[in-house]
């Protein structure tokens, strides 16, 4: 990273916008807006994501930084009257991270810079309140000594529990002047301890620490974990916040807090959010001590509170969205120090992008973008049976939805553990904090005894998606016996318990789930019209409805029987754009297709496909009259032989157990050749997909010969079939041709033989290098191209995907090779690049070849959107996945319709 001479590394709240979140971080950029709309935020400035890139880079802050920093800090203290640190009346500000993504509790914070020995009696003498300075320089050390100097906090915590032990006080307001004056000596003692330097004492060398521990949490081992979570990328960098401070913690008439402009679990208009009287910043989030709802400051000073909801009405207003505050009241004086786009849960996204529409706020393209596909797929998890028997054990805060079951672990190095082993976890804590963040991901979901709705573990977890209730009071909650006691009841580690995301309730033991509402609405079993559907099923109805509206790309089924033809049509499917055949052949009728590839004359190999065929015929006409007047595309069989056939291992050692006893089966000797003739090292690069039909003669006619015949009696029965006939594997133009003429040939025969006329049409999967490459030639013999996206993966990888996701893929993933597995995205520059130029060849070559994707990217949320932007016609799915994959093509073509027209 080098320096651009005129860079500029220092902005003034003033200097800034909303829009500039990659320069000044999502914090800095919203102080920016916020002061711009005249809102009260104390004065400060933020130095840019590019000053830590450099410093990250090179290991030392651009040069200019310096000067940059001294002449904001100028400024800020002429805004002030006074200077950082000054001994009778000190500025005092915060240094706060923030990146252009929120990365909650993931970065370093220190506030009350501008400290020391002498200012703490400046500071004293100012707020008239000994008690208060004393305390400020308490926990800047504390902050100090554990994010700046690498000091255990945990040292800080048991000095702070000492003294209020030794005072007989069960919360640290409860503590003196003296008492914290004494806790000062004793902090700074164990600072030089085990940092083996002296608290610095100088306000700018403070500051100077502060910034660069900042530049440092970007690339703490938790916030990198939570960045490959979250797939944020690594390279963004944070920036720094300087501000001056307001104190929160002057008094029973100073307190802080954290709100929401609406309920960010059900969407719903109100006041939510939590304060804390006499108290500074982290206290709320950290959860130490118990705050009173939002509601309660209308009591306890209603002029800041109507301040307060003024304030969250413009700022909802402004953003259009829900939006998250951070406040601090000083002896009555409310000031802004935070606001952002605030996360919710699924459901809440659905019903906020819908009343944001009824308000006028927005329109049906952004109400769009305001929800994922990954939100309607948690939606479409299933609930706790409300009519089942459980016992229940408490009750919480509902802080994300979802119903968790699992086995109670107390502590997140036994999540992860357990769950790597294969168990189902709840981690339960009292609260949780940022080191407990491998755990929470490990489990299936969160409970803690302590803290709101905003607490650490309820904001990381509705960012994740993942189960939480939390402040449930009633369980007591001792990680170090790996316990928790309710009533008398004690749970033990290892004890199954259920948790309702929903309802905040706790139950022991597993508790049978039900489908979601919005499953039963996919599912036609609840009309969003009824008047007994819920606001959630109403507002996903109509999002659905938008979607396919603007959406260019159709969305089928990845399907093979009737049964899940039906529910692919009831979610949506505009046709099967996969039915792989070979499910056809397992089953009762893997005897038939051991005959068939035992077979030593034309005779009995004739013989075994005409007894398949009957049945295949069936499986047909049943799928083309689910899918009645919509295109299935039936693909010929792909795997290779040997998968119809008895393990190898299995019918050895039957055959020489036969063979000892000297009563060996005389089939089970041909299995057993012809098996040792079909194994393959590498069955998937193997005899597999149009091979198979170009050396076992009659099967691939056998099977056209099914789908034609079926069409024909679909079609004599008045229904309206549209059957593609669909070649796996090709390789090159030569193969397909081979097929082409043998399918043709038996097509015009049906057809004769029934009076139809068929109109099938045949195409090809393009899965294979070769085949994307030369996709040109293809197009001259297909009609139609279907990416397979799961072959294609494997050969343009070179991964074995049957294999590589279980032995290496978790190492590729912890090392950022990618984020994720690109057998579940489709990797765009590899894969995606041959999707693109062969979508293009074949178009060249035949300008209508209809083109899709069927390979499981076809439900990818990601994907659907490259899908769209390479101009493909069809995405296909597996049939629970089509909402989403609707969803997404409209979010898709709602989001390059508003490029378009930028
Ligand atoms: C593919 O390869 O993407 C595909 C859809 O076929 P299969 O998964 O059956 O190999
Ligand atoms: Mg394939």
């Amino acid at each position: 990273m080098s320096e651009n001479k005129d860079q500029k590394f220092v902005y003034d709240f003033t200097e800034g916008n909303r829009d500039l979140k990659d320069l000044l971080g999502g914090k800095g950029a919203n102080l920016a807006e916020m002061t711009n709309l005249g809102l009260p935020v104390p004065p400060g400035f933020t130095i840019t994501t590019e000053a830590c890139k450099v410093y990250l880079a090179s290991g030392e802050a651009p040069a200019a930084l310096r000067d940059e920093v001294s002449a904001h800090l100028a400024a800020l203290e002429a805004k002030m009257g006074k200077k950082l640190g000054q001994s009778d009346d000190p500025l005092l500000v915060s240094v706060r991270s923030g990146a252009k993504f929120s990365m909650p509790g993931m970065m370093d914070t220190v506030l009350n810079i501008g400290l020391s020995d002498e200012s703490v009696a400046g500071l004293a003498s100012q707020a008239g309140n000994e008690r208060f300075a004393w305390d400020s320089y308490r926990r800047l050390i504390q902050m100090f000594g554990k994010t700046v100097l690498d000091v255990d906090g945990e040292l800080f915590e048991e000095a702070l529990d000492e003294a209020k032990a030794a005072k007989k006080v069960a919360v640290d307001t409860d503590l003196d002047a003296a008492d914290l004056k004494k806790l000062v000596t004793r902090f700074k003692k164990i600072v030089a301890k085990q940092a083996g330097r002296e608290f610095p004492q100088d306000a700018r060398e403070q500051l100077d620490l502060a910034v660069e521990a900042v530049f440092n949490s970007w690339n703490t081992d938790r916030a990198k974990l939570y960045r490959r979570q979250e797939r944020i990328p690594s390279d963004l960098g944070t920036a720094v916040n300087i501000c001056s401070m307001v104190f929160g913690n002057l008094g029973p008439d100073s307190g802080t807090g954290v709100a929401f402009t609406r309920d960010p679990a059900s969407g719903h208009a109100g006041v939510y959010g939590d304060y804390l009287q006499n108290a500074q910043g982290e206290d709320v989030v950290a959860g130490i001590r118990n705050t009173v709802p939002l509601a309660d400051l209308e009591t306890i000073d209603k002029a800041s509170y109507d301040q307060l909801m003024t304030i969250m009405t413009t700022l909802e207003t402004h953003y259009k969205d829900l939006c998250d505050i951070e406040f601090t009241i000083e002896r009555g004086q409310l000031w802004m120090l935070q606001t952002r786009v605030g996360k919710r849960t699924a459901g809440a996204a659905f019903r906020i992008a819908t009343q944001l529409v009824d308000q006028g706020l927005i329109d049906e393209a952004e109400a769009l973008q305001r929800v994922n596909g990954a939100q309607l797929a948690q939606l479409m998890f299933p609930r706790f049976d409300e009519g089942a028997s459980t016992e229940l054990l408490g009750r919480g805060i509902a802080a994300s939805p979802g119903a968790a079951v699992g086995k109670a672990v107390f502590d997140s190095y036994t999540a992860v553990k357990w769950s790597r082993s294969g168990e189902k976890v709840i981690l339960i804590r009292r609260e949780t904090n940022p080191d407990d963040l491998d755990g929470m991901i490990a489990a299936e979901g969160i409970l803690t005894s302590r803290g709101g709705k905003t607490s650490h573990a309820a904001v990381v977890a509705r960012g994740m998606g993942k189960t939480c209730v939390c402040g449930a009071e009633d369980l007591e909650v001792d990680t170090k016996r790996r316990r928790m006691t309710v009533g008398g009841k004690v749970i033990e580690e290892g004890d199954v318990v259920s948790i309702d995301g929903s309802t905040g309730k706790v139950y022991l033991g597993e508790v049978p789930v039900v489908p979601s509402p919005v499953v039963e609405y996919f599912e036609g079993r609840m009309h969003a019209g009824a008047d007994d559907a819920d606001e959630l099923v109403q507002a996903v109805h109509r999002i659905m409805a938008y979607a396919d509206r603007v959406r260019r790309l159709r969305v089928r089924a990845n399907a093979d029987n009737a049964e899940d033809a039906l529910r692919a049509r009831r979610f949506g499917a505009q046709g099967i754009g996969l039915c792989r055949t070979e499910h056809m052949f397992l089953g009762e009728r893997r005897e038939l297709v051991e005959h068939l590839i035992l077979a030593d004359t034309d005779k009995e190999r004739d013989e075994a496909l005409s007894a398949l065929l009957p049945l295949q015929k069936k499986d047909f006409v049943e799928l083309f009259e689910a899918m009645d007047g919509l295109p299935v595309t039936v693909r010929l069989l792909d795997p290779p032989l040997h998968e119809f056939l008895p393990d190898i291992t299995e019918l050895s050692v039957r055959v020489a157990l036969a063979e000892a006893r000297k009563d060996a089966n005389e089939n089970d000797l041909r299995l057993l050749q012809a098996v040792h003739k079909l194994h393959e090292q590498n069955p998937m690069l193997g005899l597999r997909g149009v091979r198979l039909g170009l050396v076992i003669p009659g099967l691939f006619a056998m099977q056209v010969r099914a789908i034609a015949e079926a069409a024909a009696e679909r079609k004599n029965a008045k229904g309206d079939p549209r059957a593609e006939i669909m070649v796996p594997l090709v390789g090159t133009v030569q193969e397909l041709e081979i097929v082409r003429e043998e399918a043709d040939a038996v097509i015009a025969e049906v057809e004769a033989a029934t009076g139809t006329s068929l109109k099938l049409s045949i195409g090809t999967m393009i899965e294979l290098p070769r085949a994307a490459l030369t996709a040109g030639q293809i197009a001259e013999a297909a009609q139609f191209f279907s990416f397979g996206t799961n072959d294609l993966t494997q050969t343009v990888w070179g991964f074995s995907r049957d294999d590589v996701e279980a032995s290496f893929f978790t190492a590729y993933l912890e090392k950022g090779i990618f984020g994720v597995s690109p057998f579940e995205t489709i990797d765009k520059d590899g894969v995606g690049a041959l999707v693109r130029s062969a979508a293009q060849a074949g178009r060249e070559t035949r300008p209508d070849l209809k083109l899709g994707v069927c390979g499981e990217h076809g439900g990818d949320p990601e994907s659907v959107h490259f899908f769209h932007e390479v101009g493909l016609d069809y995405v296909s799915c597996s049939p629970f996945r089509i909402p989403v994959a609707r969803l997404e093509a409209g979010r898709a073509a709602a989001e390059s319709k508003g490029s378009d027209s930028r």
